[in-house]
């Protein structure tokens, strides 16, 4: 049964579709993924994408960007992780929680049985130990630019908010948000054209909007969403800060094959556009 117990067709679709709009020229200087894949596509590495969202889990922001600055230096690529990674090294065993080495674990063993090649394919990447579907679709989205959704928790909460739901958590699968919106997305690929919205586009425009203004306690005087069911308090304009722009581009320089990512920053994200305007946010949000 779909989530709203609706059609394709039906109000939520509309509602999801003005959202996007809305969020689409709200931000609208905002540097969307499908945009910066135009421009550093051939340049990102999925094995980083793997490894940055494979140590996402429960780990904060700023912190996951250290360790896996850490993790990279010793370990840039496939090659590099097949060759030097010893489970029992109490060197490397420090670069990671202990709760995150079954993943690293896993991760080299199946590279090796790979040849040292990231499979574009979510069945095979989640046979490694801790990756799920979001992190699969991660991959596929940042790594590979394959049409995906990987959708995380901030972006399930500003859906659930938006539809009225109860409490995502507590009543609802990732998963079938997942597919919902998906089915969307393809039941109105005419207009998502015409919106210029990819399928990654829609994980991140709600993220983005959930971190920066739809967050643990919504701040509805400065949220443009007009459908939102859930709303408390009338809009007077746009005002919150823009906060996570650095630490979108911190983790975009992250995802880039070492010898580009320097080089690739300095041109993506230049200096003037890390205002605290949330409509004048360019380039940049976290995994
Ligand atoms: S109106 Fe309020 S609850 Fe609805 S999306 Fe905006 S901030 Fe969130």
């Amino acid at each position: 049964m779909p989530l709203d117990g609706q059609t394709d067709d039906s109000a939520s679709s509309l509602a999801v579709l003005q959202t996007l709009d809305e969020l689409k020229s709200y931000y609208r200087n905002f540097t969307w993924e499908s945009q910066l894949w135009e421009r550093v596509g051939p340049n990102r590495s999925p094995y980083r994408v793997m490894v940055l969202f494979g140590l996402s889990a429960r780990t904060k922001d700023k912190l996951l960007v250290e360790t896996c600055r850490g993790f990279f230096h010793h370990f840039p690529n496939s090659s590099s992780l097949m060759k030097k990674w010893a489970p029992q090294d109490p060197q490397f065993r420090l670069l990671v929680r202990n709760g995150q080495l079954p993943f690293i674990d896993s991760w080299c063993v199946k590279l090796k049985e790979w040849g040292g090649d990231i499979p574009a394919d979510k069945a095979r990447l989640i046979q490694v130990v801790g990756v799920g579907e979001k992190i699969a679709e991660c991959v596929l989205a940042y790594g590979w630019g394959i049409e995906s959704l990987p959708m995380d928790g901030n972006g399930c909460r500003m859906y659930q908010r938006l539809m009225g739901l109860p409490d995502v958590a507590k009543h609802w699968r990732v998963v079938d948000i997942r597919d919902r919106l998906k089915a969307i997305f393809n039941g109105h690929r005419l207009r998502m054209e015409r919106l210029d919205i990819s399928m990654v586009d829609i994980h991140e425009s709600l993220r983005l909007h959930s971190q920066l203004v739809c967050g643990r306690s919504p701040n509805c005087q400065h949220c443009p969403i007009t459908r939102c069911l859930s709303r408390r308090l009338d809009y007077l304009g746009c005002g919150p800060s823009g906060a996570s722009g650095n630490l979108w581009r911190e983790w975009r320089d992250l995802i880039l094959e070492q010898q580009e990512s320097e080089h690739q920053n300095e041109q993506l994200f230049p200096a003037n556009l890390q205002s605290g305007d949330c409509r004048n946010i360019s380039g940049n949000p976290g995994k």
